[in-house]
């Protein structure tokens, strides 16, 4: 048996049986980091073999004499690099925080931890999450499974890559304007952001603090739903974090779609959209009525301004987040600068790249005095439009299904001189984060490449159980999951 073929929820109830240890499982995985991992670069730290050992050693013993009381997991989950982790580095994929060691865990990782489950490693993203394929690293891109000469997607292209490529059971990643819903598209694994509020980021490092949410990347729906049931919940270090009850996710999973209205947005599917991308989300939603969903046209006339308005707001956000990075209180100091100002100057020239340095000066001039109505008053004016868009169609459809991404994964490099170019691969996924409601990506197709097609299902605040009821649906009347990259 190859256990690193198995889903989260086949391999823990094989752990729980008893049929195989969390030993057994974490030198499976630590075997495939040692032929795949030089190959895909998903990782910015793993774990050390040894010590990784050692803790499963003490999980199958405390289980053995626990059994039924505990239903401990066991699993070695990745972790995106901008998520706390207490005595273990956290870059943020820039060198500004690359001795950066928190002293703390994330809320998302302690509850992780309390599960059973540890940290294999934690992974490659965009710095400081700005991007859409990992190239924005510090510490060098990470490559697609599916071919090293593509883009994971991102930021969290290392989570996605990590899952996709089998260097962990399941990942963490963080969705600001589409960074776990693209690379999992990419990458051919599920990524689900949740609504608004529905995970604690305490511990998340601040990118835009309005949109940012925690969430998983996994190998198929029913993981994501065993993996925001062990995260979701109310957390009283963040105050963001909604004090509602989390309901049992996986139990909402069914076969089919009956009853289930799901809306087809107008707007989705125009100029841009690769036709390879266009046609297996038709064959998608198709598939969708024969399971008895009723499919309805929607509009959303609102998204063609939801690039101009998340480019405006999460700068604005990121300028104020990232102020806090002057070589005095975290990170990265300029050695031997004279006087304070030219210290913090120094600083933030070489602790920052280029793309966040554009960001930040953006955001910037968006927030001065005399811009402000113009650009951010603006762009918040629209933003509550884009989410009213959503309140509408939310009145006569359950779901609205789109692509994930306008096309396929890209050539490493191909954008990475374009940097509207890359903002425009966001198009499908930011508005969901303006109007902060929830979205699955899972797998729909490959392109005639051989690349990975996304599905994005959104739903309803706080209705993740249809999201992922859709999700599941679907995916179990395809067979788009159980495809895996030859590596
Ligand atoms: N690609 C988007 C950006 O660069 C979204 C990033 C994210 O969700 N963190 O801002």
């Amino acid at each position: 048996m190859n256990l690193r073929r198995l889903t989260l929820f086949e391999l823990k109830d094989k752990f729980l049986k008893g049929e195989v240890s969390a030993v057994e499982i974490v030198k499976a995985y630590f075997q495939r980091l040692m032929l795949a991992e030089s190959k895909v670069k998903a990782y910015i730290t793993t774990a050390k073999k040894d010590a990784l050992v050692k803790e499963a050693n003490e999980l199958d013993y405390s289980l053995s004499k626990w059994r039924k009381t505990m239903p401990l997991m066991a699993m070695p989950i990745a972790v995106k690099d901008n998520i706390c982790t207490e005595g273990v580095k956290t870059t943020c994929g820039s060198r500004m925080l690359e001795n950066f060691v928190p002293p703390y865990d994330a809320t998302v990782v302690a509850r992780m931890r309390e599960h059973g489950c540890y940290l294999i490693g934690k992974t490659n993203m965009d710095e400081f999450a700005m991007g859409s394929s990992t190239e924005n690293s510090a510490f060098g891109p990470t490559r697609n499974p599916w071919n090293l000469a593509y883009i994971p997607g991102g930021s969290s292209g290392g989570s996605a890559a990590a899952v996709a490529a089998e260097l962990c059971v399941a990942a963490l990643g963080s969705d600001t304007g589409g960074s776990i819903r693209q690379p999992a598209a990419c990458c051919g694994v599920v990524g689900l952001k949740p609504t608004y509020g529905r995970v604690s980021r305490y511990g998340l490092v601040a990118f835009a603090s309005s949109l940012d949410q925690i969430g998983p990347i996994t190998r198929d729906v029913r993981d994501a739903a065993v993996m925001i049931q062990m995260i979701a919940g109310h957390d009283p270090l963040d105050s963001t974090s909604a004090d509602m009850p989390v309901p049992d996710y996986t139990k909402a999973l069914k076969e089919n779609l009956r009853g289930m209205k799901v809306g087809v947005p107008l707007e989705f599917f125009a100029e841009g959209l690769d036709p390879e991308v266009e046609l297996a989300v038709r064959t998608a939603i198709i598939q969708m009525q024969a399971l008895k969903a009723e499919i309805k046209e929607i509009s959303l006339p609102m998204t063609k301004y939801a690039i101009a308005t998340y480019y405006l707001i999460a700068t604005a956000e990121a300028s104020s987040n990232l102020a806090r990075y002057d070589g005095v209180k975290y990170g990265y100091r300029a050695p031997k600068e004279k006087g304070l100002l030219e210290m913090y100057m120094k600083t933030r020239q070489e602790g920052f790249g280029a793309e966040v340095k554009r960001r930040i000066m953006l955001g910037t001039y968006a927030l001065s005095a005399g811009y402000y109505d113009a650009y951010y008053g603006k762009a918040q004016a629209v933003r509550t439009l884009i989410k009213r868009d959503f309140d509408e169609a939310f009145k006569e459809v359950d779901v609205i299904v789109t692509p994930t991404m306008p096309t396929p994964a890209f050539k490493l490099g191909e954008k990475l001189q374009d940097p509207l170019q890359m903002y425009l691969s966001d198009i499908y996924t930011i508005s969901v984060n303006l109007a902060g409601v929830p979205a699955i990506s899972l797998p729909c197709g490959l392109s005639s490449r051989k690349l990975p097609i996304g599905l994005q299902i959104i739903g309803r605040p706080f209705e993740e159980e249809k999201v992922l009821r859709a999700a599941y649906a679907y995916e179990q009347a395809s067979e788009w999951h159980l495809k895996r990259p030859s590596l």
